[in-house]
C-alpha cells in the first residue's frame, strides 16, 4: 500500500517541570528566533506548530515585544500555527470550567494574531476526560489529537476514530500512538534512521485507517531541526514506496474526514497499557491540589455570580481582572504543574501563583459585596448585614455570618422590621487599629469584637437579603446545641470520638463504620507513582 508520511514540525513546551518557567523562557527566546527565521527565510519550510498553547507567545513577547508584528505576519500567512489553548491543560485534576476557560482565553489570545489551530491538541495530558468532545464542540472544534490513555481495550486498535461524549458531541481523533516525540532529531545516518523508522512504521501502519500517517518532528523545549530536508531525502531513498513531506495536522484530518467507516468510541481514556497515565499524581502535594479546588470554587461559584449580580445593578463586570485571575490559575493547570511532579522550586512558584490568584479573587469579591451593599436604597449610616446566594435557586439553609462591632450586644432585624433569631458561635477580640487606623489615631483604643453567628433564612436565587444590625441592651441568642446524631429519611449518622462517622443506610439496613478515616502512610515511590514500603 502506498503511504504518505506527513512530517509535522512542532515543539512540545512544558513551561515548567523539573526546571522553572524562568529557565524554559530563556530557551524559548532562543528557540523562537530560530523558528521565525526558518519560516521567513526558507520557502520550502511551510509550517511550525507552537504546541497548541498561547502562553508560549505571552512568555516570549513579554521579553521581545518588538517581535509581535513578525509573529502576526507568520500566523496570517498560515506558517506559524498557534492556539487553541492557553496552556497545555491537565484534564483529570482541574475542574471542567477551568478547561473551558483555558480554551476561551487561548482562542481570545489568538485573535490578536490570526486564525487559531482548530484542533483539540493535547499531546501530553495524562489521560483524556470523557467530556472533552463536548467542550471542544462548544467552541466549534471537531478535531482532536492526543497520546496518552488509549489502547485496543477501548474497542478499536485503530489510531483514528470518532470520540463521542455522553451528550452526543463528537470529534474526529488522530492519535499519537507512539507519542509526540518520535520525530525528534531524526538522524541523517541511514542505518540509524532506518533502525528508528522501521520500529515506528510497523506501529503506525498497523493503526492507520488511510494511506496517511503522521510523524511529529519535535520534542520538549527542543530547537527546530534545521537539517530536516537532508533527513527527508534519506527517508525517500530508504523507503521509495512512501512519500515524505513537511505537513500540518489539518492535512491528515482532511484525508480522514473522507473515510466513512471509522470506529466510534465513548468515555474517558485512562489505560496505561502502552503509555504512562500517572494516576498517582492525583494525590501528590495535596496542599496544591486543595488550593486549586478552593480557588476554582471561589471564582466560579462566588466571584463570577456576584459580578453578574453587580452588573445588573449597573456596576462594571471586570472581565480583564477575571482574566488575570484565570490566567494565573491556568499556568498552574499545565499537566506537569498541577500534576505536582515538579521540583520543590517549581512547587513554590505554583503556590505563589495560587496565592496571587486567590488574593485577586478575595479582593474582588469584597469589592463587589461592598458595591452591592452600598447601592441599597437605605440610609448609609445604618449598619447592614448582607447575605448573598450565588446559586441559581432559592435556599433556606443555616447561614454563617461575621459581625464586627464595639457593641456588647446587638440584634438583627429583617426588611419588615422583624427580629431574626441567631446564635453566637464564636467571639474574638480585634485590635481597633486593624479595623480603622483613624480611630486609633484619635486615641480610641477600645477593642472591637468579631462575632460569628448562625441563623436560618430564605435567600432568593442569584440574589441577596439585607438585615439591619442594631445595638441592644443584651444579646438575645439561642444556645448552640451539640449535634450527636443526624437523621434523614435515608441515613442515620453518628460521630465517633476520633472524628470519623458511622453511617446507617436505612435502605440497605447496613452500618458503615469509621467513614472519613484518613490513612497517613509513607510513600516509597516518586511523585508519579505510589509505592508502599517493602515488607509493609
Ligand atoms: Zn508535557
Amino acid at each position: 500500500m502506498k503511504r504518505y508520511v506527513h512530517i509535522v514540525p512542532h515543539v512540545h513546551w512544558d513551561r515548567e517541570w523539573y526546571f522553572s518557567a524562568e529557565e524554559s523562557r530563556i530557551l524559548l527566546v532562543n528557540d523562537m528566533e530560530e523558528i521565525l527565521e526558518m519560516l521567513e527565510t526558507n520557502r520550502d519550510y511551510p509550517y511550525f506548530v507552537l504546541d497548541g498553547q498561547t502562553v508560549v507567545l505571552e512568555d516570549y513577547l513579554s521579553v521581545k515585544p518588538e517581535q509581535k508584528e513578525r509573529i502576526r505576519r507568520l500566523v496570517q500567512e498560515g506558517k506559524l500555527i498557534i492556539g487553541p489553548w492557553y496552556t497545555q491543560t491537565d484534564e483529570m485534576v482541574v475542574g471542567g470550567e477551568s478547561i473551558v476557560r483555558n480554551l476561551l482565553y487561548g482562542l481570545k489570545d489568538c485573535q490578536e494574531f490570526g486564525e487559531p489551530m482548530q484542533i483539540g491538541y493535547l499531546p501530553d495530558s495524562f489521560g483524556q476526560s470523557a467530556q472533552m468532545p463536548q467542550i471542544l464542540n462548544g467552541f466549534g472544534i471537531k478535531r482532536a489529537i492526543f497520546w496518552r490513555g488509549v489502547s485496543e481495550r477501548h474497542g478499536t486498535d485503530k489510531t483514528e476514530f470518532y470520540w463521542v461524549s455522553d451528550d452526543g458531541s463528537k470529534v474526529l481523533v488522530q492519535l499519537f500512538p507512539l507519542g509526540y516525540a518520535i520525530g525528534k532529531y531524526l538522524p541523517t545516518d541511514e542505518a540509524k534512521l532506518k533502525e528508528r523508522m522501521d520500529k515506528y512504521f510497523s506501529v503506525l501502519d498497523r493503526g492507520a485507517t488511510t494511506e496517511h500517517i503522521l510523524i511529529p518532528n519535535g520534542h520538549d523545549q527542543m530547537p527546530i531541526q534545521k537539517n530536516i530536508f537532508d533527513v527527508i531525502n534519506k527517508l525517500q531513498t530508504l523507503y521509495p514506496e512512501r512519500t515524505f513531506f513537511l505537513s500540518r495536522y489539518e492535512h491528515v484530518f482532511e484525508q480522514l474526514e473522507k473515510e466513512e467507516q471509522l470506529p466510534v468510541i465513548r468515555g474517558e481514556f485512562l489505560d496505561g497499557k502502552y503509555m504512562r497515565v500517572h494516576r498517582s499524581i492525583y494525590s501528590t502535594r495535596m496542599d496544591i491540589k486543595a488550593a486549586n479546588a478552593r480557588i476554582e470554587n471561589k471564582v466560579t461559584n462566588v466571584l463570577e455570580p456576584l459580578a453578574a449580580i453587580a452588573s445588573t445593578l449597573g456596576f462594571p463586570y471586570e472581565h480583564r481582572l477575571m482574566e488575570l485571575i484565570w490566567k494565573e490559575m491556568m499556568k498552574n493547570h499545565a499537566h506537569d504543574s498541577i500534576g505536582c511532579c515538579c521540583s520543590d522550586l517549581v512547587h513554590r512558584d505554583i503556590l505563589g501563583r495560587f496565592a496571587l490568584a486567590e488574593e485577586r479573587t478575595d479582593r474582588l469579591i469584597t469589592f463587589y459585596m461592598r458595591k452591592i451593599a452600598d447601592a441599597m436604597p437605605s440610609d448609609r449610616s445604618i449598619d447592614k448585614l448582607v447575605v448573598y446566594n450565588t446559586l441559581p435557586y432559592e435556599r433556606n439553609e443555616p447561614i454563617e455570618a461575621e459581625i464586627t462591632t464595639k457593641w456588647k450586644a446587638f440584634r438583627l432585624v429583617d426588611e419588615h422590621g422583624e427580629p431574626v433569631e441567631f446564635e453566637v458561635v464564636d467571639e474574638t477580640i480585634v485590635d481597633p487599629g486593624l479595623i480603622d487606623r483613624q480611630i486609633v489615631h484619635y486615641g480610641n483604643y477600645d477593642p472591637f469584637i468579631r462575632y460569628t453567628i448562625h441563623f436560618r433564612d430564605r435567600i432568593p436565587a442569584m440574589g441577596y437579603k439585607a438585615y439591619v444590625v442594631q445595638e441592644a441592651e443584651q444579646m438575645k441568642t439561642q444556645t448552640p446545641t451539640a449535634v450527636e446524631q443526624i437523621d434523614t429519611p435515608f441515613y442515620t449518622i453518628t460521630v465517633n470520638e476520633n472524628g470519623t462517622i458511622n453511617v446507617y443506610d436505612k435502605q440497605l439496613q447496613r452500618t458503615f463504620r469509621d467513614v472519613l478515616l484518613l490513612e497517613d502512610v509513607g510513600d516509597d515511590g516518586d511523585e508519579y507513582d505510589f509505592s508502599p514500603f517493602a515488607g509493609r
